[in-house]
């Protein structure tokens, strides 16, 4: 592939302390349709934190396409996540299971059925914190020191507002992005003061809807938050701002 030695012999935007031995997608390509694949991120990558990547995004890539609200969702469902199942019996019949149609109380409408899925919360968070590492020095190449940290979660809805009132931070380093038509969405904002500062929020699929069996509760806010930020400030803030149990 040409270009690749641009991802070559650099540290690793994941782990900052490995050496790249590749370019890594930050988004799997596998979620996108044929033609939307071209203008994925790619980031240097170390072949430990490449690995672990994409063993979470085999398991997400099986699961998501369950929860998805995107025309691609059923795409992915019918074609790539069956053909993965089929190959994974344990995960299969633990899906089997936990799944469940859930009644969607929408506001003035009527209630919409959608499918709830058992998705293992913290393989979704730790994704999430890789894409971030990724797209952070994608878009402004900032490497993640290592005293900061960087917590993905599920916002409870004062938690949705908690980051909805950070996006409001005073900066020029924003983005808002629209991968493959809605497959991949992601907004972030960095503070200009302090480089790597910054909050996220990702939504796959246009959305996921995800049950909880131990709370059993609906959620439905579509999206993942991640902070990043020297440990003391982002701290426990998010652990009380979170729907699902701290990773
Ligand atoms: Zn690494």
């Amino acid at each position: 592939m040409g270009g690749s030695r641009r991802f070559k012999n650099k540290s690793c935007v994941y782990c900052v302390n490995g050496i790249s031995a590749t370019g890594d997608h930050v988004f799997p390509r596998e979620i996108f349709e044929v033609e939307d694949r071209d203008n994925i991120p790619k980031v240097p990558a170390c072949e430990r934190c490449n690995n672990e990547k994409s063993n979470l995004e085999h398991y997400l890539l099986s699961v998501l396409p369950f929860g998805g609200v995107h025309s691609n969702a059923e795409k992915n469902l019918s074609i790539d996540a069956a053909r993965r199942l089929k190959k994974n019996n344990k995960l299969q019949t633990s899906l089997r299971q936990g799944m469940s149609h859930v009644h969607h109380p929408r506001e003035g409408k009527e209630q919409e059925r959608r499918l709830g899925v058992p998705i293992d919360g913290n393989k979704l968070h730790k994704f999430s914190e890789f894409v971030c590492k990724g797209l952070l020095w994608h878009h402004w190449k900032c490497l993640v020191p290592s005293e900061y940290t960087v917590k993905a979660f599920t916002p409870s809805p004062a938690g949705l507002e908690f980051v909805g009132s950070l996006f409001n931070m005073n900066t020029k380093c924003r983005i808002n992005a629209n991968l493959g038509n809605g497959t991949v969405r992601y907004k972030g904002s960095m503070s200009e003061a302090d480089e790597c500062l910054s909050v996220w929020a990702l939504q796959f699929l246009g959305g996921i809807t995800i049950t909880d069996e131990s709370q059993s509760f609906v959620f439905d806010h579509s999206l993942v938050a991640v902070l990043v930020g020297p440990k003391r400030v982002v701290g426990e803030k998010w652990a009380r701002l979170c729907l699902t149990p701290p990773i």
